[in-house]
């Protein structure tokens, strides 16, 4: 397959690779976008959608998600593509730029490259279970697959025996739902919600909705953990629960729904040969240039003397690094500066 062909590839949709694409705009330098999570916006809106940050200057105060919905409205005129739910795994240097390739097999040629990865790459956890591996989507022995983070749209739960393993509101929110669906019509399912504790990271209505799902039996809850799984050839029957007495239990299990929530992973980034001091990568603060020519990094992968990671801090690295981009494209400095409130040029790069 060929190669996607970019000016510059940023790596990680967290709020600086986000406005990153915005300062290279301005700069009228094409980025691509990749990350490994399926929605964009970092940790704002894997980590904390409802908090309000209060530092970001001229916004007394703004959510997670909103400061990412916004975002996401001021960089639309440049119709940067995403390429969402992969994983950049390589970065091989070219004569003229640069080879990357994601875990699910996307190739692009890029001149120059910018890693806003963030504290990592966030993906789904998992249940520590080797044996359910090859049940998982994406794992190259993969058979018919039954274990997922979320429930796919087209995967018929109504009849089957559905377990949901995790306590957080998206865990309790898919079982409370899934316990409906599966419960519908003649056909009898089983919903099983599991934890190893008792206590679920949930209040208020969904907590209330919950309890009414378990006393009316439409979910079970189990406390338990899931320590061993029953297979029929290439399929996945039965899961061993053990409570806390170490008690063991099988129940039938066609669907496995793993909720354990996001965490972020350095991953691939450390094999890319780029100088790093503790998990970061080293870079020019005048600049953002990475000790490789032609990569940067900004936002919290990267470490200077003095730095900070926060949100304003990395919007400034990204401001620099579109400067340092530009220069190092077109050969030549052109360190123009230009006003967004008083340049045309830059009002009909916005449609403003
Ligand atoms: C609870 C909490 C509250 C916070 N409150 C504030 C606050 O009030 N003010 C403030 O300034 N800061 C705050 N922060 C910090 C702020 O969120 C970070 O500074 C900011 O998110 C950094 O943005 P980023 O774009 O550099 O990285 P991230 O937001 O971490 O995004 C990086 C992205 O890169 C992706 N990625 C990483 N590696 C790869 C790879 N190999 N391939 C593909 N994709 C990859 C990740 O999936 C991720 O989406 C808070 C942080 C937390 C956790």
């Amino acid at each position: 397959m060929n190669p996607i062909q970019t000016d510059v590839l940023i790596i990680g949709a967290g709020p600086v690779g986000l406005f990153q694409v915005f300062q290279l705009g301005l700069q009228e330098i094409s980025a691509q976008v990749v990350d490994a999570h399926t929605e964009i916006g970092g940790q704002c809106s894997a980590l904390y959608p409802d908090k309000f940050i209060y530092d970001i200057p001229g916004v007394p105060r703004i959510t997670g998600q909103q400061l990412v919905d916004q975002l996401q409205t001021q960089i639309s005129p440049f119709k940067a593509p995403f390429h969402l739910g992969q994983c950049v795994q390589s970065i091989l240097t070219k004569e003229d730029g640069f080879a990357v390739t994601t875990d699910t097999g996307t190739h692009f040629k890029a001149r120059s490259i910018i890693i806003a990865a963030g504290v990592g790459a966030f993906v789904h956890r998992e249940l520590p279970l080797p044996a359910l591996k090859p049940f998982r989507v994406n794992t190259p022995q993969s058979f018919s697959p039954q274990v997922f983070t979320h429930l796919p749209e087209d995967v018929q739960i109504k009849g089957k025996a559905l377990t949901v393993y995790g306590a957080n509101e998206s865990a309790v929110t898919l079982a409370i739902k899934a316990s409906k669906q599966a419960h519908s019509g003649t056909d009898s399912g089983s919903t099983v919600l599991v934890y190893r504790r008792e206590k679920l990271e949930i209040e208020g209505q969904l907590l209330k909705d919950f309890e009414d799902a378990v006393s009316s039996g439409l979910l079970q809850f189990r406390i338990a953990q899931i320590t061993s799984i029953q297979t029929n050839q290439s399929l996945l029957t039965h899961l061993i629960l053990t409570d806390t007495k170490g008690n063991e239990d099988t129940i039938p299990c066609d669907i496995l729904i793993e909720s354990l929530g996001l965490s972020p992973k350095l991953g691939p980034l450390v094999d890319w040969g780029i100088e790093m001091e503790r998990k970061a990568l080293k870079v020019n603060p005048e600049t953002f240039a990475t000790s490789t020519a032609g990569i940067y990094a900004v936002g919290d992968i990267n470490t200077y003397p003095g730095k900070r990671k926060l949100i304003l801090s990395g919007f400034h690295e990204a401001t620099l690094a579109a400067y340092a981009i530009a220069a190092r494209l077109r050969e030549k400095e052109i360190n123009l500066l230009e006003y967004t409130s008083a340049s045309t040029r830059i009002h009909k790069l916005l449609g403003v």
